[in-house]
C-alpha cells in the first residue's frame, strides 16, 4: 500500500492518516507534522518554513521535496506507506512520480476524505492550533481550493486510483469507510 491523504483542512486527515498507520501497520509521513516539530526545534528547515506556516501558505516546494524523498529512504518506509499532506500542487506531485519512477513503488490509493467548508471551519477554531485563526483558517481553504485541489483530477485520471470519502462522521464511522477502500 501506498497511499495519499488528500482533503482540506480541517477535515480529519491527520487523525484518519495517523490511525491508519496504525492499525494497518503502515509508515505516517505528515508534511505538516515534519515543520512544525522542526519550527520547534528550530532546525534550519524550521527556520525556513516557520512564516509560510503561520501564514497558511505553503512552504517552498524544495524544502518540502527534501524531507519527502529523504524520509522515503527510511526503514520505516519500506513497505506500507501514507503520504498525508503531501503532495500538495501540481508540482509536488511530479516530483513524486519522479522518485517513485524507476522503483518498485507505485501510488495504489489515494484517499480523499470530504466534509463542507462550514463544518471545516467550525472544527478548525475548535481545535486552536497556531494557524487556527479565522484569518489563518480562510486562507488555508483559499490556498487548499487553488493548489491543491486540481490535484484530484490529476490522480482521476488513473483507473480507481482516487476514492471520495465522506468526512462527515464519527471517526470510527469514517476509519471504517477508508479501511473498506485499503484492505
Ligand atoms: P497540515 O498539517 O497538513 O495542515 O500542514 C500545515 C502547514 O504546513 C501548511 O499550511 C503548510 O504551511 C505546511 N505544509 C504541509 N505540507 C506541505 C506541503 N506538501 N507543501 C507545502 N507546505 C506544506
Amino acid at each position: 500500500m501506498f497511499a495519499l491523504f488528500f482533503g482540506a483542512p480541517g477535515v480529519g486527515k491527520g487523525t484518519q492518516a495517523e490511525l491508519v498507520a496504525q492499525r494497518l501497520h503502515a509508515g505516517h509521513l505528515s508534511t505538516g507534522d515534519a515543520f512544525r516539530t522542526a519550527i520547534k526545534k528550530q532546525t534550519e528547515i524550521g527556520r525556513k518554513a516557520q512564516g509560510y506556516v503561520d501564514a497558511g501558505e505553503l512552504v517552498p516546494d524544495d524544502v518540502v521535496t527534501g524531507i519527502v524523498s529523504e524520509a522515503l529512504e527510511l526503514p520505516q518506509f519500506s513497505n506500507n506507506i501514507i503520504l498525508d499532506g503531501f503532495p500538495r500542487n501540481l508540482a509536488q506531485a511530479k516530483e513524486l512520480d519522479r522518485l517513485l519512477d524507476g522503483g518498485d513503488r507505485r501510488i495504489t490509493h489515494v484517499i480523499n476524505i470530504i466534509v463542507e467548508q462550514e463544518e471545516i471551519v467550525k472544527r478548525l477554531l475548535e481545535r486552536g492550533r497556531k494557524d487556527d485563526t479565522i484569518e489563518v483558517i480562510r486562507h488555508r481553504l483559499t490556498v487548499y481550493q487553488e493548489q491543491t485541489e486540481p490535484l484530484l483530477d490529476y490522480y482521476s485520471k488513473a483507473d480507481g486510483l482516487l476514492h471520495n470519502v465522506e468526512g462527515n462522521d464519527g471517526i470510527e464511522t469514517v476509519f471504517g469507510r477508508i479501511e473498506q477502500i485499503l484492505r
